[in-house]
């Protein structure tokens, strides 16, 4: 047994934050507990070993959802980072905050200090931006953020363009002022290197002497005095430990672990819970509910002239890539595919942007299922594609445990296009995307759409094709949401379990709704809130 003032669980991308500010004074003995290891593989460093990670049990949950009718019945992956860094040391690297009014509109439900005049100090705070320091951008914290321009695919303003041509204004910063517009990415990445909170936190405070990080520690249950956390329990190496929280346990195990293992300890709904066998500590049916993602659909284009795919496809370009990694940190291999995109209103009476467009200027039709994510095989002709995503569905799912045993996973519920809103989406998202498919300068390098392919047309026809083909972006969150009612919320506004105490929350599973965007900074902004929370209580 083992004794800390805080034991946090999940060393992700708000596990890593959290234990590198709560250890920060050095006044406080932090533990912090993996289920993963190391992140030190190169497949983790070089920007396109995103393509490799994808599926490599070594890295990943590797997650299947339940089948979901929605989706003709297909059970859709779902990749977890398991691995120092979490799902931020295997992502695509994508910098996007969101929406100002995403935030506003968590506090509107009822959660004090999370407006985005509240949330901004925090994303500033986790901030080392390559541009302008500014009232939007931080400079000197341990996130690297940069911009693109110079180095991304010559197509991306082609892209922009036919955007341009179509009314979404150029953007040049998704992160400033307007989050409106077609843009290039801001992207996690610095001297060619992926940028994650384990080599941006965690790695910088490992030699403190008041942090323990435990790797291949797999937490199977909160430990209780009464209605309050007092410790974890964990499994590692094949023996099961113990470490008490003189103060907090912060369960830190992102959007699909941290519900399972309140369960697995007794907080959740008491009708799920008796069957199991498992003593209720606390009842609070919101627990693994309220889930929610982005659902997006790609749609493939012939190109008249070279994409990606002709750098990163023939053997002489991909010597080539090589080199120019090895020597200069440069190329396509020391980028994301995720190059550019745009965050646009499909109607002119909407008061804010409802889609969120990408385009990666290359394709992988082939070995998008296989074991790799096909990044590093692109197809063998020139092509891109673009692929569309409603910025804020409102479907919601559930992650419900289907046993007391830890080690096995949770049941997954989708419920994609559970509403009319998120249906309407789907048709108006296919209906921008041609529209800018078929604008100028775009349409003039478009020798054809391959997939879907023009026979795929009509609302009826886009629907059942985003049905049969459309897959996660991988941003699960709301969980274990924050709200101030216990009946529908598991945290309230200071991530404070509703109803148990010295036990916190804080990771992409405490989100009220999802953002507009991708969630990963979202997640460092909540983690560097969480941690201020922390020691001001
Ligand atoms: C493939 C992929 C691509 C993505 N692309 C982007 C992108 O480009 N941009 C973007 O903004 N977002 C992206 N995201 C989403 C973003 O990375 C996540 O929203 C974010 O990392 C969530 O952080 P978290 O701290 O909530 O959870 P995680 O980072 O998943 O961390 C949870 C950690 O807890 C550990 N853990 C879980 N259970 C236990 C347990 N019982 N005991 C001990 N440890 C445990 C896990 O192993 C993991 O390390 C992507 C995600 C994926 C998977």
């Amino acid at each position: 047994m083992s004794e800390h003032d805080f034991v946090i669980v999940g060393a992700g991308t708000a596990g890593c934050v959290l234990a590198a500010r709560l250890s920060e004074s050095g006044r406080h003995s932090v533990l912090l507990l993996e289920a993963g290891g190391s992140d030190r593989s190169p497949w983790l460093q070089v920007p396109i070993g995103y393509g490799r990670t994808f599926r490599d049990p070594r890295f990943n949950w590797m997650y299947e959802t339940e089948p979901d009718p929605a989706l003709g019945g297909r059970a859709a992956f779902c990749p977890r980072g398991k691995v120092l860094g979490g799902s931020g040391a295997i992502n695509a690297m994508v910098y996007v905050r969101g929406q100002r009014a995403d935030f506003d509109d968590w506090a509107a439900a009822g959660n004090p200090g999370w407006s985005y005049r509240e949330v901004l100090p925090y994303f500033r705070k986790s901030e080392d931006y390559d541009g302008m320091e500014s009232a939007y951008h931080g400079r000197g914290g341990p996130m690297h953020v940069r911009n693109i321009d110079a180095d991304a695919h010559p197509l991306c303003q082609a892209f922009i363009a036919s955007c341009e041509s179509q009314g979404v204004p150029h953007n040049a910063d998704f992160n400033g002022a307007e989050g409106e517009g077609a843009g290039l990415w801001q992207l996690t990445i610095r001297h060619g290197l992926r940028v994650s909170t384990g080599s941006a936190y965690l790695r910088p405070a490992r030699g403190r002497p008041n942090l323990q990080v435990l790797t291949r520690a797999h937490a199977t249950r909160v430990l209780f005095e009464g209605s309050a956390a007092a410790g974890v329990c964990y499994r590692r190496g094949g023996v099961l430990a113990t470490a008490t929280a003189r103060r907090e346990v912060i369960v830190a195990a992102g959007a699909i672990n941290s519900p399972q293992l309140l369960q697995l300890s007794g907080i959740g709904d008491a009708a799920l819970l008796g069957p199991l066998g498992i003593p209720v500590v606390r009842s609070l049916p919101a627990v693994g509910l309220g889930l929610q993602d982005h659902l997006a659909v790609s749609y493939y284009y012939r190109s008249r002239v070279p994409t990606l795919n002709d750098e990163l496809r023939p053997l002489a370009g991909k010597l080539r890539a090589v080199l120019r990694y090895a020597f200069g940190r440069r190329g396509p291999l020391a980028l994301s595919v995720n190059q550019a995109g745009a965050f646009l209103r499909s109607r002119p009476t909407l008061g804010r942007a409802n889609l969120h467009v990408y385009f990666n200027p290359l394709s992988y039709t082939e070995g998008a299922a296989g074991r790799r994510r096909g990044m590093t095989r692109p197809d063998p002709y020139p092509a891109f594609l673009m692929s569309f995503n409603s910025c804020r569905p409102t479907s919601r799912g559930s992650v419900t445990i289907r046993s007391p045993d830890p080690s096995v996973a949770p049941a997954i519920r989708t419920h994609y296009l559970s509403t009319p809103e998120d249906i309407a989406d789907v048709y108006e998202g296919a209906r921008v995307l041609r529209r800018i498919a078929g604008a100028l300068p775009l349409a003039a390098v478009i020798e054809s759409e391959f997939i879907p392919g023009p026979a795929v047309s009509g609302d009826k026809g886009v629907l059942a094709d985003f049905r049969a083909r459309a897959a996660s972006v991988y941003h699960a969150s709301c969980t274990c949401r924050m709200g101030p009612d216990p009946k529908t919320a598991v945290v309230d506004a200071r991530l404070r379990v509703h109803g148990v105490g010295r036990l916190r929350i804080a990771d992409a599973s405490v989100f009220p709704q999802l953002t507009s965007g991708n969630t990963n900074a979202t997640t460092v902004m909540v983690a560097e809130k969480a941690a201020d929370l922390i020691m001001a209580d």
